[in-house]
């Protein structure tokens, strides 16, 4: 049986250790714990172990267990591909999206993002992997999109998020990663705002905060293997 208190101690660690040969400073890079799929018992079990940011990839799956867990104070992020259709839901019930690559979204969240609630915390994600994959901006055309999600009066642009082909070797991922991390640098010259690089997944964490990612989101390693089959 995994224990999922044992895990986070396993994960924190290696987050510790990564962050200290990178000769960066203890609690510079942040744990997103990323549930989808996993019951809201497995995020209660994560939630007394510490953690409180959680990530949810599925919109329908999220919103019940944001219900089911509304006892807890946890910030809760948005992961996964979003359809413009459904970007009420995310204005309404999350604390930050990771995955916004087109204006139109960043326009309707703005809008529907409730005025008795803090500015919704965006991430663009940057398709840094062009032909492997159909979510994110290309690197190019970062900038351009930035300046203009900076003028959103509902949202604050946080920083930059990718998702590096899994199956390319530590040297390649090394280099997506700085590639994102150097845009970024130029982005905070312009934007205030500007403070976080989300990349590194139980795999390529060690990489990713070698590289300077200031949010890791993990999954496998904090919950085990996930079972796709019942979806
Ligand atoms: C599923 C997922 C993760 C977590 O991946 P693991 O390899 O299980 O750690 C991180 N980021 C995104 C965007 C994901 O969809």
């Amino acid at each position: 049986m995994i224990s999922i208190a044992d895990n986070i101690n396993s994960v924190s660690l290696r987050i510790q250790n990564a962050t200290k040969s990178a000769g960066r400073q203890a609690g510079e890079v942040a744990l997103l714990a990323v549930s989808k799929t996993k019951p809201s018992e497995a995020i209660r079990a994560a939630y007394a172990a510490g953690l409180r940011d959680f990530g949810e990839n599925y919109l329908q799956e999220a919103l019940q267990k944001i219900q089911e867990l509304s006892d807890l104070s946890i910030q809760w992020h948005f992961i996964g591909p979003l359809q413009s259709n459904k970007t009420r839901q995310v204005a309404e019930h999350f604390h930050w999206i990771h995955t916004v690559d087109r204006l139109k979204i960043a326009t309707r969240l703005s809008e529907q993002r409730p005025e008795n609630m803090p500015l919704l915390n965006v991430c663009i994600q940057v398709n840094i992997d062009e032909e492997d994959s159909k979510s994110g901006v290309p690197l190019d055309e970062v900038k351009s999109l930035a300046a203009d999600i900076a003028k959103l009066p509902r949202l604050c642009l946080r920083g930059l998020m990718c998702i590096p082909n899994p199956s390319h070797d530590q040297s390649t991922l090394a280099e997506s990663f700085r590639k994102v991390a150097a845009v970024a640098e130029d982005l905070k010259s312009r934007h205030n705002t500007i403070d976080t690089l989300s990349m590194g997944m139980s795999q390529d964490m060690e990489v990713a905060i070698a590289e300077g990612s200031t949010i890791v989101r993990i999954g496998t390693a904090i919950f085990g293997e996930r079972d796709y089959s019942g979806r």
